[in-house]
């Protein structure tokens, strides 16, 4: 079987035919029948859903995206929105900073553009958090713009059809070339979608569906090698550790002494059990500094929490103690209802590492 040459026109037939039968139904989505009812996306839940997609996966993000629509339908209510609260609602999603764009985006779209996002690539850039991918996504999902979409999963089918030898992130700007030049003027929304879920579910990472694929006869990754070894990545770094400590105080009505982050810098804003500052030396035995009040500190072992830049490991501690003490500067939570907390993953696992029922249902 010989690779025949892939044209813009072949790549936009055969996608967009895959796709009006293989599309995922996703809340965010128009699908294909009702987009040829003339229904269009609403930029704001295509916005929303972009950001919670970046680093996370769909079937993670479906749940915060309904209850963020149920709690701020709009673009406007979010704006008008307490930042803790929408901190709270993001607990868990990660990757924090996305959370305070959220908002500030959202309050620039309601009082810069009267509640209308930008229709352009260029003034979708301009608003707070919204980067190139996102603004080309918006652009071509939610206004039918000719915008080159390019994330993870685009990525990994463009390298295999075109079985590109140069590796990420190098490649990137030839493969975003390469998006262009396939994405079609008609439906260039669908297009990228189609790319999106094709990418999802039949060019996995590990043994794509090729047999499936309306690429497969066109497949240069597919005709001349193995299309596991696309895309090629640069060696990665290994990423440096840091330690710390963390105190887990639980009183004796089950309530855990818990204080707010402050607003900038990593995590900002969301809430934390005290704890050292987070170095390449320091370890959980020279932290007595950092104990929030004298109490009997019991080590309870050490948790791990990969960030983007680096490796946490804390020591975790834990004191009962018999009443509330003073909340210098923090508050005493019923571990009843610490989940309504900003409490990012990280600071869970310490609480749950010192109280393992902390988080279990019922
Ligand atoms: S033929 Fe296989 S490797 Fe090539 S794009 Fe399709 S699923 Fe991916």
């Amino acid at each position: 079987m010989t690779c025949e040459t892939l044209t813009a026109e072949d790549a936009a037939a055969l996608l967009l035919t895959w796709y009006d039968r293989h599309h995922r139904d996703l809340p965010w989505r128009v699908s294909p029948p009702m987009a040829r009812q003339g229904v269009v996306a609403d930029p704001y839940h295509v916005w929303l859903s972009e950001v919670m997609l970046q680093q996370t996966t769909v079937q993670a993000v479906k749940a915060y995206f309904d209850k963020f629509l149920r709690l701020w339908p709009t673009v406007e209510d979010l704006a008008a929105a307490d930042s803790e609260d929408v901190m709270k609602a993001w607990a868990g999603l990660g990757y924090y900073a996305r959370a305070r764009n959220l908002r500030k985006c959202a309050e620039a779209v309601a009082r810069e553009h009267g509640g209308r996002f930008p229709d352009t690539e260029e003034g979708l850039k301009a608003l707070p958090g919204v980067g190139a991918y996102t603004a080309a996504a918006i652009a071509a999902i939610a206004f039918n713009r000719r915008s080159a979409v390019l994330d993870g999963n685009v990525e990994r089918v463009i390298s295999r059809l075109y079985a590109v030898e140069t590796p990420l992130p190098a490649a990137k700007a030839g493969m975003r070339q390469l998006v262009s030049r396939l994405t079609p003027a008609d439906r260039p929304g669908d297009f990228a979608q189609a790319m999106m879920d094709l990418g999802a579910t039949i060019c996995t990472p590990k043994r794509p569906a090729c047999t499936l694929c309306p690429f497969h006869m066109k497949c240069m990754a597919l005709h001349s090698a193995d299309p596991e070894t696309f895309p090629i990545k640069a060696a990665k770094k290994e990423k440096p550790v840091r330690l710390g400590a963390a105190f887990v105080a639980i009183d004796n009505a089950d309530a855990v002494y818990l204080r707010k982050r402050p607003d900038t810098g990593l995590l900002g804003g969301m809430t934390e059990v005290p704890g050292t500052d987070w170095s390449a030396r320091r370890d959980g035995e020279t932290s007595v500094d950092a104990r929030p009040f004298a109490a009997p500190w019991e080590p309870c072992g050490t948790i791990a929490h990969v960030f983007t830049h680096f490796e946490l490991r804390l020591s975790v501690y834990r004191a009962n103690v018999a009443e509330a003490l003073p909340a210098a500067g923090g508050w005493w939570e019923p571990i009843a209802t610490l989940n309504m907390q900003a409490l990012p993953t990280v600071m869970k696992k310490a609480i749950a590492q010192a109280i393992p029922h902390a988080f279990k249902p019922g």
